[in-house]
């Protein structure tokens, strides 16, 4: 493989601790490091021989930046935004949950989550990130999908006990065990492949599956991730079960279930006690205010948390697909809310998405920011194609960069990169896929999504689901027997 050469770059986005916003230098890449990143003149006097045998991208109207990062998506899970149909009815989690969550998992065969996985990921990638997070039902055809889309994965293989799938009918013993196997099998940060513990939900998932969960994660020090105080019915009717013990999230911090090992995901419903209690943790949490906002109608108090010194990541679920989208939200969404500490700075959406995530997935050594021997995660876009971002100029740099950080979150959601390169191999060249066959994926997916709710209202018509509930959600380990369990 030839080395690459992004010459001369208009900009370089990086954050005020990585170098900042720079113009006019070039960055060299060989195989799949970063080699250097300087002025043209300097790296071909100090790298002669990789300089001139360099495939050359021209820069000189482009921003280049480090790949961004997607902390939490479901890409099995794209087709359910059309489960909206249905209703959401968010102030009864655990029924919701069955009509537009489960069913719609249980309705996926292993072809059509290959088909949405890769499709969704395709666009996510599009979008610039390289880094996704995919908390997934089927985990194996998801690894086949994520790999063939050319991402660096995080692999979140879902357990969930409460329910059950027509097609998965792992008891919960048996999901520890293939959460340890995909570890075994696949879990290789090195080699573009995390594989991390996932427990769905709180609520959903039984407590000695979240205590063996963590010690596994620990045994292979991988993280821990589950969605944490996304719905404040889920909150109060998780306090209510742990009443005796001044509510859930004493409960669980009394019994050291959230740790530095875990990502939390939402933290929608966090107070600022909560946070208080959560920052000591020193766990991340995954902000998703597209998903949030749109679904839930709530918004994690990311203000507070950035100020209390939580490591703050950014997802875009399975919402737009697009962390570019998220990013423009959490600049917005903060300014709006009637909180006390309002707004983030403007460069803390990048800052979120890029190296924030790196960190929470223990990621930071690897990318995250363009620096020399990192990792070559770097992505593109053409301002001569970007009406859009009008006025991102240089002459501005030498006088206030935050006016840079500020265009570029608000302006650049929905624009795909000229340019995307993961782990050294560019996977997007001159705004195309270069392998990928995007309308032969996207056809598929569309194809899948088209058949979706048909299948699913008839199901419903005959009062039949592909889903079904072994216990009530928002139960306790002790009220459960948790042998009879296993043998369902
Ligand atoms: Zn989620």
């Amino acid at each position: 493989m030839k080395p690459i050469l992004f010459k001369d770059c208009k900009f370089i986005l990086s954050l005020p601790e990585h170098g900042g916003i720079v113009s006019g230098k070039s960055i060299l890449v060989d195989g799949r490091y970063i080699v250097a990143m300087d002025h043209f003149d300097v790296l071909y006097h100090e790298y002669e021989t990789l300089t001139k045998k360099a495939d050359v991208i021209d820069c000189s109207n482009k921003i280049v930046m480090p790949g961004l990062i997607d902390s939490h998506n479901h890409l099995c899970n794209t087709h359910m935004n059309l489960s909206r149909i249905i209703g959401l009815n968010y102030d009864d989690i655990a029924s919701h949950m069955m009509t537009t969550v489960h069913d719609p998992y249980g309705w996926l065969t292993d072809e059509a989550l290959y088909d949405i996985s890769l499709a969704s990921a395709l666009n996510d990638i599009k979008q610039g990130a390289t880094t996704i997070e995919n908390s997934t039902i089927i985990p194996e055809v998801a690894y086949e999908a994520m790999r063939k889309s050319g991402m660096r994965g995080i692999l979140a293989p879902q357990m969930a006990t409460s329910f059950r799938l027509e097609n998965d009918d792992l008891n919960w013993k048996e999901m520890l065990v293939r959460t340890e196997d995909l570890i075994h099998k696949y879990h290789d940060p090195d080699n573009k492949m995390s594989v991390v513990v996932h427990v769905h939900d709180l609520w959903d998932t039984l407590e000695v599956v979240m205590r063996s969960g963590l010690d596994m994660a620990e045994h292979y020090n991988t993280q821990y991730v589950t969605h944490f105080w996304e719905f404040s019915d889920a909150v109060e009717r998780a306090d209510k079960m742990f009443v005796q013990e001044g509510g859930a999230l004493n409960h669980y911090l009394k019994n050291e279930l959230i740790t530095d090992r875990c990502v939390l995901f939402h933290g929608s419903c966090l107070t600022t006690a909560d946070i208080d209690r959560i920052a000591e943790t020193g766990a991340s949490i995954i902000h998703n205010p597209d998903i949030n906002g749109t679904n839930c109608g709530n918004c994690a108090y990311i203000p507070y948390m950035i100020k209390k010194g939580i490591n703050v990541g950014l997802g875009s679920d399975y919402g737009s697909l697009d962390v570019k989208t998220a990013m423009k939200l959490m600049l917005l969404v903060h300014n709006i809310m009637p909180r006390k500490e309002k707004g983030v700075s403007a460069d803390a959406p990048l800052r979120a998405a890029t190296i924030s995530g790196a960190k929470a997935y223990k990621l930071d050594h690897l990318v995250g920011s363009l620096e020399p021997n990192k990792l070559a995660d770097i992505i593109a876009f053409d301002l001569s194609a970007a009406p859009n971002l009008l006025p991102l100029v240089t002459s501005v740099i030498e006088y206030d960069t935050s006016i840079l950080y500020f265009l570029f979150t608000r302006n650049a959601a929905g624009m795909p990169t000229s340019e995307t390169m993961i782990d050294g191999k560019m996977i997007r060249r001159d705004g195309k896929f270069t392998e990928l066959n995007e309308q032969e994926i996207v056809a598929k997916a569309y194809e899948w999504c088209d058949r979706f709710i048909p299948d699913l209202m008839d199901r419903l018509s005959r009062n039949e689901h592909y889903a079904r509930s072994i216990y009530r959600d928002f139960t306790r380990d002790d009220e459960l027997d948790l042998e009879a369990l296993l043998s369902m």
